[in-house]
């Protein structure tokens, strides 16, 4: 899995970061996401799409392949 984010997209809403914090977290100035892991290991795989799925901006896009 390959996550990408989008940080003009993102509001952030920090929900990605209560989802996933080991793969997410918020630049301390503006709250925009931050990416700690575009490749995450196979246990965090669905927090991350957890996280993605509840993006009130659609600012996480994965690649499952
Ligand atoms: S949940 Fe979406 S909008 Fe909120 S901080 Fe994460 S990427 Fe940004």
């Amino acid at each position: 899995m390959k996550v990408v984010i989008d940080q003009d997209k993102c509001v952030g809403a920090g929900q990605c970061v209560l989802a996933a914090p080991d793969v997410f977290d918020q630049r301390d100035e503006d709250g925009i996401v931050v990416l700690l892991q575009e490749y995450p290991p196979a246990e965090l795989h669905e927090d991350v799409r957890q996280a993605a799925r509840i993006c009130p901006a659609l600012a996480i896009e994965l690649d499952e392949a």
